[in-house]
């Protein structure tokens, strides 16, 4: 009998579980929300650490091959928000917002992760007027601009270079005195003379009008709050697991990141988590398809052995 697998999620590791299980000549169908595939693949204007581009390559770009790939292998797509995920005797039900329901032998969770909130007066207010998280597709507005980065991590040090190259200012606020992004990085950033660091502040709230024009931030090594005229705001502050669509089906780690074992399956039989969903150490592109290779592995041998 035919068995079915039904991927949710199109960035890397889904993407990757269902060309996998296509070329495996499985039966696989991808559930995406959004109108492209790629995932948050789509947001950095440039990726250096992707194998096979040593120029680098462009998110866009990349995500726009990823698609490329899916569609070429006829692989089913259904761009639906989905809804819950049941386990009974046959197999899965994935429920979809417009209650049409999928039915699988197999589930791969591969819904990445969402924005962590800075949980600041303004941030809701001011998102898309002046805040963003998406240096891509805003940095053009803020061309000989002053603006205000926040976080210290990859994605920050990557933005904030590539910012560098529209905007006539930067201050760049990590709440600690050491960034946790790449070193090399880093030291371009310090030596940077558009780029003024401000170590050990932590924001406050996001201020404006119509459109953000404060950036309110506490030192942390005198305690003071000081304000900030700027003319926008980015905001790289990482991002956090939500795993709610299989509770009671999967384990969490301690930072609500689902385990699973060597082959990716979680706790219960037939549902793996893949990609930055899933605790691990690394999250890459390269680890996130890495994952989804595994789980379609694994699914191609458990139909073949029947085990
Ligand atoms: P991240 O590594 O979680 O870094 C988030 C940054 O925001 C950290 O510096 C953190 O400070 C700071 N932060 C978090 N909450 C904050 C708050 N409330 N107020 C102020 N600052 C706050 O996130 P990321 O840089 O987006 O990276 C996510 C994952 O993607 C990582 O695994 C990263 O390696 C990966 N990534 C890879 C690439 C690539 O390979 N090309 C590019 C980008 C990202 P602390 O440092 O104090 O925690």
């Amino acid at each position: 009998m035919k068995k079915i697998t039904v991927v949710i999620g199109g960035g890397p590791a889904g993407i990757s579980a269902a060309v996998y299980l296509k070329r495996f000549s499985r039966d696989v169908t991808m559930v995406e929300q959004n109108m492209m595939l790629g995932g948050q693949v789509i947001i950095p204007h440039k990726i250096e650490n992707y194998l096979g581009f040593p120029e680098g390559i462009g998110g866009f770009d990349l995500a726009s091959m990823l698609q490329k790939q899916v569609t070429d292998l006829n692989i089913p797509l259904v761009y639906q928000t989905c809804k819950s995920i049941t386990k009974n005797k046959e197999g899965f039900s994935v429920l979809l917002e417009n209650n049409e329901v999928l039915t699988a032998d197999f589930v791969i969770f591969a819904v990445g992760t969402k924005d962590r909130l800075l949980s600041i007066p303004g941030e809701a207010e001011f998102m898309g007027k002046g805040l963003s998280t998406c240096a891509t597709c805003d940095a053009p507005f803020f061309k000989n601009k002053t603006i205000a980065v926040i976080g210290g991590g990859d994605t920050s040090l990557t933005e904030t270079m590539y910012l560098s190259t529209y905007a006539s200012k930067i201050h760049l606020f990590h709440r600690r005195d050491s960034f946790r992004g790449f070193s090399s990085l880093a030291e371009k950033i310090k030596n940077n003379p558009k780029i003024q660091i401000h170590y050990s502040c932590i924001p406050v709230a996001i201020k404006g009008n119509e459109v953000v024009n404060t950036f309110a931030y506490r030192d942390l090594k005198t305690d003071k709050e000081h304000t900030l005229t700027v003319d926008g705001i980015f905001k790289f502050t990482g991002y956090i697991p939500d795993a709610s669509l299989c509770e009671g089906l999967v384990d969490l780690d301690s930072q609500d990141f689902i385990l699973t074992n060597s082959q990716k399956e979680t706790r219960t039989s037939g549902l793996y988590a893949v990609g930055d969903v899933s605790s691990k150490e690394l999250r890459q592109i390269i680890t996130a398809m890495n994952d989804g290779a595994v789980a379609a592995n694994h699914i191609h041998h458990t139909i073949i052995t029947g085990s």
